[in-house]
């Protein structure tokens, strides 16, 4: 289901080169390894004209690949633009270094609605995006994978298209495809499945384990919806909010997941919905609720100096990229909140997207629970190396993570 908001330009390529900066000055890195860490290896713009005359901005930038191909997603959205997709490409190489992953960061993007495009038009848009950078990517270069209002069916075309001009018969040159063309069973739960994972054992951590929680979840698409999905499983946890663009459901006594996931996926809007006794509150009133855990799921700069101190939630989980600003980060941690990191908690997409790529590879479909082990394996590590770290160096969870992946970045 794509949806698309229209929201003030973010300046999330400030506050990520911001991160790097602070990190790599507390680590000794010099100048020059810092400068390498702020630009991208290379940068593709170019202009997409489709037959019915409509022409769009794409972009495509790899950041970094000193620990594998490039790896990241494309992302249709009309305030795409150069920056953005820089700062995501950043992201990216931070995320599979703090997770471990042999692989390097790239992000992609064209400034388009995608609503207002016909199934033909959105085709052709996504075939002609792959005519354009197939000498750049690929199996062992760099892997792209869906984003914001990009889903299989797109990256199926690509698939499709890149085959066409190489003959690359593995499929590995991209990830998040439909099962039948050698996508991976659990991706598509992946991103939500490992946030809740990264907040369990956080919670494991913190000594929280055997109390009762409720959650707040903004954003509702497929990241926060199958974190909603997943989170019910978890015995002590409630969600008892989340939002969607059109507004918040808050019920004291929990959401129903499954059924609200459903109802989004049929087209339904939160400000509609009826089929319970839940209430209908205002988007802008879901991070003042008096919740023990907010969950970030939407779009980026979600918390900034203009909202910030209505937080009440002790814990903040970075599910979307880069939802808090700098400045809102260090006012949050000033006031003993808890953030966890979006380079952690959101690699579950990343990490699926790996294991799909090495089942490609190695021509093997894997049953879902076999993903789903190796995905908690990576998650358990990942977070259990940043708060370490963090408690060792008397650091945020944000710094440390900053610090694991910085040195794997630069070392030799
Ligand atoms: P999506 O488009 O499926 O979902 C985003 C949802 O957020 C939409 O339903 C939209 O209506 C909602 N939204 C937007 N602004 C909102 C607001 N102000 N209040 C409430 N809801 C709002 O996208 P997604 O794939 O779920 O991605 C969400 C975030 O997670 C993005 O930052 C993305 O980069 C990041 N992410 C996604 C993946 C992945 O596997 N899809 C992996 C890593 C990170």
């Amino acid at each position: 289901m794509i949806r698309i908001v229209s929201r003030q330009k973010p300046n999330i390529l400030k506050t990520t080169q911001g991160l790097i900066m602070e990190a790599g000055m507390n680590l000794g890195l010099s100048g020059d390894q810092i400068q390498k860490l702020l630009q991208a290896d290379s940068v593709h713009q170019f202009d997409i004209k489709l037959g019915s005359g409509k022409k769009f901005k794409a972009y495509r930038v790899q950041h970094n690949n000193k620990l594998g191909p490039y790896k990241g997603g494309i992302r249709f959205h009309p305030n795409v633009d150069l920056d953005e997709v820089q700062a995501l490409a950043t992201l990216m190489s931070l995320k599979t270094a703090a997770v471990g992953l042999p692989l390097g960061g790239a992000k992609g993007g064209v400034a388009v609605n995608p609503k207002s495009l016909s199934s033909e038009e959105l085709q052709e848009l996504s075939r002609q995006y792959v005519r354009h950078l197939q000498p750049y990517i690929g199996p062992d270069k760099d892997i792209p994978a869906p984003d914001v209002n990009t889903d299989p069916q797109i990256i199926d075309w690509m698939v499709d298209e890149y085959e066409k001009l190489t003959e690359d018969k593995t499929h590995a040159s991209f990830t998040g495809k439909s099962l039948h063309l050698g996508g991976s069973e659990g991706r598509e739960a992946a991103t939500g499945r490992g946030g809740v994972i990264a907040l369990r054992e956080l919670l494991k951590y913190e000594s929280k384990t055997d109390k009762k929680l409720t959650l707040a979840l903004q954003g509702f698409g497929n990241v926060g919806s199958f974190f909603a999905v997943v989170a019910a499983e978890q015995p002590y946890w409630q969600v008892v909010a989340a939002s969607d663009t059109s507004a918040a459901l808050y019920n004291p006594a929990g959401l129903k997941a499954r059924q609200l996931q459903e109802y989004k996926n049929c087209g339904g809007r939160f400000s509609e919905w009826k089929n319970d006794n839940s209430k209908i509150i205002d988007t802008q009133d879901l991070i003042k609720l008096d919740v023990d855990v907010l969950i970030l799921a939407a779009l980026e700069d979600a918390i900034t100096e203009n909202n910030m101190t209505d937080v009440k939630a002790k814990i903040i989980v970075e599910l979307a990229n880069g939802p808090i600003n700098g400045a809102a980060q260090e006012y949050l941690t000033s006031q003993g909140i808890l953030i966890l990191p979006d380079i952690i908690t959101n690699a579950g997409g990343v990490i699926v997207s790996y294991l799909e790529w090495l089942q490609n590879k190695t021509g093997e479909h894997w049953p879902e629970a076999q993903v789903n082990a190796k995905l908690e394996e990576y998650m358990i590590k990942a977070v259990a190396e940043v708060y370490k770290t963090a408690t060792a160096q008397s650091q945020s969870l944000k710094e440390a993570a900053m610090v694991i992946a910085l040195k794997k970045l630069v070392s030799n």
